[in-house]
């Protein structure tokens, strides 16, 4: 067994991106931007978007937050994500979800440039990568495709089942694995809540992508020898031991799934820093396809 190493593979990323940051300084080039907007105060949104910062700081993008009370109307939401998409000094930005009840997430979504939609969540960017234009892929994902690269595991023909069916992991993870490309060339099946026979299917996967926020839910009995498992879920569990009062956990049972895997993602330190690394990856992207 082989662990797919997040935390490492995300720093030799970040190393190349502090490289690619210095060559535009070399010529003359903009530093690229990447704004966060963060509304309220979710524990775990104000760490996903303490992390982007810091990491834009780490490899020497400019960055910056923009946190807003969780009482902010729509309207004026939808206002300032207008200002973002029209300020030339903004090469990407993010509104982090969830939103507040008030907000509907979806015009917030659409509301956003596509050329500055690094999160990759607006259709035009989901309809580009269906066709294989270029595009913002969705972060997760994207991570996902690039630990398949970097490890260099074999995806073509094989069977990838994949769990959870949202807009943001799973939905999109089950397109770009049936892409006519690499990482991808694999069949697919997209399971979720209302799949019967869940075991069976997962059974005869080479390749499993578990995306539901379950803790312990993957078990062994549902692995094939061999498998490649990717565990994108992060859930809180309370933990009185924890100087944070909680540790995460991910959707598979890794103690006794890890030693059937070919390969499998620890969590925390597997697919989490590779998303944050996609981010940064799409905003540089942003330059190169506005042509800065
Ligand atoms: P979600 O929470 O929107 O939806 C959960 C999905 O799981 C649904 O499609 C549902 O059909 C499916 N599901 C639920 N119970 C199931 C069952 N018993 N069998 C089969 N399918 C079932 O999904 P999400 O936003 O993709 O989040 C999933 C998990 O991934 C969460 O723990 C989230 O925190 C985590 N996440 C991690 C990252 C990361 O960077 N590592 C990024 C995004 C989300």
């Amino acid at each position: 067994m082989q662990l797919l190493d997040g935390k490492s593979t995300s720093k030799a990323i970040k190393e190349e991106l502090s490289q690619a940051v210095e060559q535009r300084k070399k010529d003359g080039k903009k530093i690229p931007h990447l704004v966060a907007v963060l509304v309220g105060n979710d524990g775990g949104s104000l760490t996903y978007v303490g992390s982007k910062v810091k990491t834009c700081q780490k490899i020497g993008f400019e960055s910056t937050l923009i946190h807003k009370e969780d009482t902010i109307s729509e309207k004026e939401l939808l206002d300032l994500v207008n200002e973002l998409n029209n300020d030339e000094n903004v090469d990407g930005f993010i509104v982090q979800l969830p939103l507040p009840k008030h907000i509907d997430e979806k015009k917030v979504t659409l509301a956003i440039d596509p050329k500055k939609d690094v999160d990759g969540f607006h259709p035009m960017n989901l309809g580009n990568m269906v066709l294989d234009l270029p595009g913002f892929l969705p972060a997760t994902p994207a991570g996902m495709l690039e630990l398949f690269k970097r490890y260099e595991i074999e995806t073509s023909g094989k069977h990838c089942v994949v769990i959870g069916r949202s807009h943001i992991v799973g939905a999109p993870m089950s397109i770009m694995m049936g892409r006519n490309s690499y990482p991808g060339n694999s069949t697919v099946t997209l399971t979720h809540s209302r799949t019967k026979n869940l075991k069976e299917i997962v059974l005869q996967a080479d390749i499993i992508i578990s995306a539901i926020g379950k803790p312990g839910f993957l078990t062994a009995d549902m692995v094939k020898e061999g498998a490649v498992v990717m565990d994108v879920g992060i859930t809180r569990i309370e933990d009185e031991t924890k100087k944070k009062g909680y540790r995460i956990s991910g959707d598979v049972d890794f103690e006794n799934v890890a030693p059937k895997c070919s390969y499998i993602t620890p969590v925390p330190g597997g697919v989490g820093p590779m998303t944050i690394v996609s981010l940064m990856m799409n905003t540089l992207k942003a330059m190169e396809l506005n042509g800065k």
